[in-house]
């Protein structure tokens, strides 16, 4: 097995609880400083053939363990996650260009909670009753069968966890395609699976490109349920090929959110939160990225923002004290680079950033574009790298209508007085809103987006109404006579 930071990663799929060796393989390289990790199995259609046979064998006695049954497993599985955690987190910090602190010290944890809290969650699921004076209602969550999850690189190990806790801890059995930029981690959660000795088949992954290997793990009609984040182009194409098989999808997708500074608001506050939109080079789905700042107080704003800004470290995502890595890929830079250089031919300037930053080929300085307009590809196409724009209204319903200006629905973040943010904030037509806040999550909360930025929610019951069949078991009160007059 090739070693990277000193750790051993397979390099193969896992189909049916064995490690299955790839007939083509691709190259996977460090974001941090272009280094070849190694190189990793090409799913094959047989391969994908292999994965969805072996859990759909698998389905039917991991369904019956029921969630008590499931517990166990599912407990050592997160207890096995937190054995590799330091490989993990190094691994996935070299592979994806993720801060290791906040792997270390917040995604590895949450990886684990996002498998054993689904795990106990579960357990209540079948206690939902409804008594009416005719019956009682029994309200089943089944599991659905067998489930494809698709997630992008910037986050893969707390995605793909977010992801297999319900669906695994409801009963399903899955099939992970991770993501080509960034696959390692998923091996190595595949060996704590293994390690925990997950029944074979309950959890495959098939390693490989998405336009390959992932068509047709999404395309294949005996899948249960497909659960996607990624692009909107990606989510379109899964999309049709689901509708064709009618398997119902989860789509958690880009976002263009609004970072609303009132009035009213703490400059300081906003200010500070508002620099740390450039954390993982602002490659984050729900970022705010479109500043939305009252005319009256934009001087005083700018400046402040500007200086945390400036005082960001940004480098090695590996050394403890850096704020902002890299970009995950060539492709990636030339993009934001794209986008930059448009928005500035159409007037844009350049506040700060706007140039890629010395510490190595793939960072880019954290940039800042005013003089922009609501229709500019700027403020209405996601970048998904560390530029920002920054508009200026004078009304609350200027600001609100120029907040949901934009194709995309996702998140956003609004300062100001506490009421008055809120009443804002209830007009932004989002799956999202942070008052006076940024980034504050829970299992339990429902997360996801409205327009196109996706369809569905994940988290607490959410979650598991997506991932089950939910099924209504009606036992009458009394003796039922039957009769044509009956509704
Ligand atoms: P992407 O759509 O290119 O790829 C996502 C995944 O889909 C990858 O695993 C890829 O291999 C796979 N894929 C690609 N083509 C496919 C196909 N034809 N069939 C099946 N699978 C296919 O997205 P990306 O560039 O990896 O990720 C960035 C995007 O993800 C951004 O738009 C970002 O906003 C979004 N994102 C959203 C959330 C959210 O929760 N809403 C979270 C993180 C990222």
């Amino acid at each position: 097995m090739p070693k990277v930071r000193g750790h051993s990663v397979s390099t193969s799929h896992y189909i049916d609880g064995k490690w299955i060796e790839g007939d083509c393989h691709f190259d996977v390289f460090s974001p941090i400083n272009g280094e070849h990790l190694t190189e990793m199995a090409s799913g094959s259609p047989a391969n994908v053939d292999a994965a969805i046979e072996s859990a759909q064998s698998a389905f039917p006695a991991w369904a019956n363990l029921g969630a008590e049954g499931r517990l166990p497993y599912l407990q050592r599985f997160a207890a096995e996650i937190g054995k590799r955690k330091d490989a993990i987190c190094e691994v996935e910090s070299a592979d994806a260009g993720i801060l290791l602190s906040r792997l270390q010290h917040g995604i590895i944890l949450r990886s684990m909670l996002n498998i054993t809290w689904f795990a106990e969650a579960a357990l209540k699921l079948q206690d939902k009753i409804i008594e009416t004076p005719q019956a009682t209602h029994h309200i089943r969550h089944d599991p659905a069968g067998v489930c494809a999850i698709i997630i992008p690189w910037n986050a893969p190990l707390m995605l793909t966890t977010w992801k297999l806790g319900p669906s695994l801890a409801s009963g399903n059995t899955c099939i992970i395609k991770p993501p080509e930029w960034a696959p390692l981690s998923s091996a190595l959660l595949l060996e704590a699976a293994n390690a925990a000795e997950l029944p074979p088949g309950v959890l495959n992954m098939v390693q490989g490109p998405g336009s390959s290997t992932g068509a047709l793990l999404t395309s294949d009609p005996r899948l249960a349920r497909i659960s996607f984040t990624g692009s909107i182009p990606t989510a379109k194409l899964i999309g049709k090929s689901a509708a064709e098989n009618l398997v119902p999808c989860s789509l958690e997708l880009g976002g263009k959110s609004p970072f609303i500074v009132l009035e009213d608001a703490d400059i300081e506050q906003a200010a500070k939160t508002g620099a740390l939109m450039y954390r993982n080079a602002t490659q984050v789905c729900l970022a705010g990225t479109r500043f939305l700042v009252h005319k009256s107080i934009y001087d005083e704003f700018v400046n402040k923002m500007k200086s945390y800004v400036s005082a960001l470290l940004i480098g090695d995502p590996q050394i403890e004290d850096t704020e902002v890595g890299p970009l995950i890929h060539p492709q990636q830079l030339e993009r934001v680079q794209g986008y930059v250089h448009r928005a500035v031919e159409k007037g844009a300037k350049i506040l700060w950033g706007g140039k890629p930053h010395e510490a190595g080929d793939l960072y880019y300085a954290p940039t800042m574009l005013s003089d922009v307009n609501q229709e500019d590809e700027i403020v209405q196409e996601e970048v998904f790298g560390p530029v920002l724009t920054l508009q200026t209204f004078e009304s609350d319903e200027q600001v609100i209508a120029m907040a949901n200006g934009t194709k995309y629905g996702l998140g956003g973040v609004c300062f100001g007085k506490q009421l008055h943010a809120q009443q804002v904030a209830n007009q932004v037509k989002t799956g999202f809103i942070w008052v006076n806040s940024f980034g504050i999550r829970d299992l339990a909360a429902p997360f996801g987006g409205c327009k196109n930025s996706g369809n569905g929610r994940e988290g607490g019951d959410w979650s598991f109404d997506f991932f089950c069949d939910v099924k209504d078991v009606v036992i009458p009160k009394k003796p039922f006579v039957p009769s044509f007059a009956q509704r």
